[in-house]
């Protein structure tokens, strides 16, 4: 692509780094802001970087939050025995549009995947292995992605978690999960919630 403007190739170059962007797409935002009043780019460029500076992890679950503490572990009226192991926010996001789970979240930030160079230093695994270790944890619900990456995760923790006193269950097998929770219907992931299954049993189903 050549262009008659240093700045505009800026532009377009720092847009185009955004997953699923191509060059040609990053043109056309570019242009389009470029048409707009100077107060919205303002506004975008403003909000973007008060959410990269500014923003929090909760102390507790790990998911990204305004305060040090988020709202859903904040809540008094959340079970804190369950706990559901999830990959990041868009999977709270999805389970909390069920109205259907009403126990915290713990948020590895990821998956193990050696091909990524994502080891499980790099989760919050540690974290969720001290919380549990303290006892108030019965259950821990593991809801990542049916993919290697997703089950070499789960067994991991698992692992790390014998002798504990905890339960493990996995939600349903057979349903859009991980990746692609948060496009899983509302009522399917629901339910695959409700009807989960003790994690060894899906061992032995493999
Ligand atoms: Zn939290």
């Amino acid at each position: 692509m050549d262009f008659s403007s240093k700045l505009l190739e800026n532009a377009v170059y720092e847009m185009s780094q955004l997953p699923g962007i191509g060059k040609r797409t990053a043109l056309r935002l570019v242009l389009h802001l470029l048409k707009q009043p100077g107060e919205q780019t303002e506004r975008l460029s403003n909000a973007l970087l008060h959410l990269r500076n500014d923003i929090k992890f909760c102390e507790n679950c790990h998911n990204i939050s305004d305060v040090a503490l988020c709202e859903i572990c904040a809540n008094p009226k959340r079970d804190r025995s369950l706990v559901c192991v999830v990959e990041d926010i868009r999977d709270v996001m999805a389970i909390e549009n069920t109205s259907q789970y009403r126990g915290l979240y713990h948020v590895l930030g990821g998956k193990i995947s050696p091909m990524e160079g994502v080891g499980p230093q790099d989760l919050t695994i540690a974290s969720l292995v001290e919380k549990t270790k303290k006892g108030e944890v019965k259950e821990l619900i593991f809801a990542l992605s049916s993919t290697m990456e997703g089950d070499t995760t789960n067994f991991y923790i698992y692992k790390q978690l014998k002798g504990l006193d905890v339960s493990t269950s996995t939600i349903a097998r057979g349903i859009a999960v991980g990746d692609e929770l948060e496009y899983a219907d509302e009522v399917t992931l629901g339910r695959s919630i409700l009807n989960r299954i003790p994690f060894e049993g899906s061992l032995k189903a493999n």
